[in-house]
């Protein structure tokens, strides 16, 4: 790794935040609130990284999308690619924050605020490391490339776009890092101390639609199996089994790290299952919960419809059903399973939209191991640990053709803090904006040349 550069962080990374947090680009209300909170973001940005500005190529694509080209010392290398968006989920107004959402506040050695974890925080110490290290005269040793998307969180077009114009130019990115896992306290049961927990592949959704279609009349004659009934004995049969479980690599590796640091029979439970991969998605299928959503293929029915009146008989019914693909799934491959599973002809199963799993990034590559040395800077305490992501991150955009696509904020959310990402009291710790951009820092001068 090369020599690190002799930096002194730029003070005042917290009223920054507090800034960014202060322009509500709310992607939801865009209707609402227009497109001015957006290029009003946008215009901060250039006021509060003027190094960034001047140094950088910067791209809009689509209206909400930023892409910023960091020219390294060999430019023919594939670049690095770091990743956030600046969009926030709304604010329920009835909910009671300690604080204003969009005040900004800097109190108790917090920002206070809407996107002080999601996802400003970790744009923000993105930024502040490249300007840090453009104050003190440092090139990084190929292209980093900046991808700010302002509509994540309403499934917008900007980083597909992003991606999709990369991919346009040949560009085959060498690493790409975005939202996803953070540092946290007490990932699994027995664990002591913290992990930074790096999202190595991300689930895939769809939403399915299954409907039948009845010969209607009057509820006083019906047949043996009106619409309804078809559709519900069909939501009966997609049990949580319909889906194999099965292990992601990166299973046995977070075991096998977490064996050492946990008490009780955690340390040689972690370690015997760390060593029996084929007990892995077993183990945490029967676990229930979280553990058993990671290793399969999820189905949640979350509307039903049918009918018209209490006396009628309906001539369709529906459900739609939330599925959350384990990775290696396809969305075609799990609607067939649907298929076969319900076995009725007499149920359509069609897919309203989806997005397949992502491939399992190697956690055995130089990718990988860099994040890890950034973070023994960043977060010593932390061991660097490989999971995989449930919810979807922009970078699902990237994965088809970038092999290594990572899934962290280098910040410190405990589980209380995590609970207020899209809740209340959102807030992210003063002191973790100093460690994160040392994470980008300490990330971008070991990219290899
Ligand atoms: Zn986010």
């Amino acid at each position: 790794m090369a020599a690190n550069v002799d930096v002194a962080p730029r003070p005042g990374a917290e009223t920054r935040l507090s800034r960014m947090i202060r322009i509500p680009t709310v992607s939801a209300e865009l209707d609402e609130r227009g497109p001015q909170p957006f290029e009003a973001f946008v215009a901060l940005l250039e006021e509060l990284y003027p190094l960034t500005h001047e140094h950088l190529e910067r791209e809009r694509i689509t209206d909400f999308g930023l892409l910023f080209r960091w020219p390294g010392r060999n430019s023919s290398a594939d670049p690095a690619v770091l990743m956030a968006h600046y969009d926030v989920v709304p604010v329920d107004p009835s909910d009671d924050w300690r604080f204003p959402a969009f005040e900004g506040r800097i109190e108790g050695g917090y920002v206070h605020g809407r996107g002080a974890l999601d996802d400003k925080g970790p744009l923000l110490v993105v930024l502040e490391a490249v300007e840090n290290l453009l104050a003190a005269g440092f090139a990084p040793a190929r292209d980093v490339l900046l991808s700010f998307g302002g509509n994540e969180e309403t499934f917008g077009a900007a980083a597909r776009t992003i991606s999709d114009t990369l991919h346009g130019r040949g560009i085959r990115p060498w690493i790409v890092l975005d939202e996803g896992g953070a540092v946290t306290d007490a990932p699994l049961p027995f664990v002591t101390g913290t992990a930074a927990m790096v999202g190595v592949g991300e689930k895939g959704i769809a939403t399915v639609r299954l409907s039948a279609r009845g010969e209607g009349g009057h509820a006083s004659v019906p047949p043996e199996l009106t619409a309804v009934g078809r559709v519900a004995r069909a939501v009966n049969r997609l049990t949580p089994g319909t889906f194999r479980a099965r292990a992601p690599r990166a299973i046995p590796r977070m075991l096998g790290l977490f064996a050492p640091r946990s008490r009780g029979i955690g340390r040689p439970l972690y370690r015997l299952l760390a060593s029996w991969p084929w007990l892995n998605a077993r183990a945490f299928a029967a676990l229930g919960g979280e553990a058993a959503a990671l290793v399969r293929t999820t189905i949640a029915p979350t509307r039903l419809a049918g009918g018209t009146a209490n006396n009628v008989l309906p001539s369709e019914a529906s459900a739609t059903l939330n599925l959350r693909l384990a990775l290696g799934e396809t969305v075609e491959g799990a609607a067939q399973r649907l298929r076969r599973r319900i076995g009725d002809d007499a149920v359509s199963v069609e897919v309203l939209e989806g997005n397949d799993a992502s491939p399992e990034s190697p956690s055995d590559g130089p990718q990988f191991a860099l994040i890890a040395a950034a973070l023994s800077a960043s977060h010593p305490e932390a061991v660097a640990v490989p999971y995989v992501t449930m919810a979807a991150t922009d970078s699902r955009y990237f994965h088809r053709y970038a092999p290594a696509t990572y899934r962290f904020a280098p910040l410190m959310m405990n589980a209380e803090q995590r609970a207020t990402i899209h809740g209340v009291d959102e807030r992210v710790e003063v002191s973790e904006l100093a460690r994160g951009e040392l994470f980008h820092r300490r990330l971008i001068e070991g990219l290899p040349a």
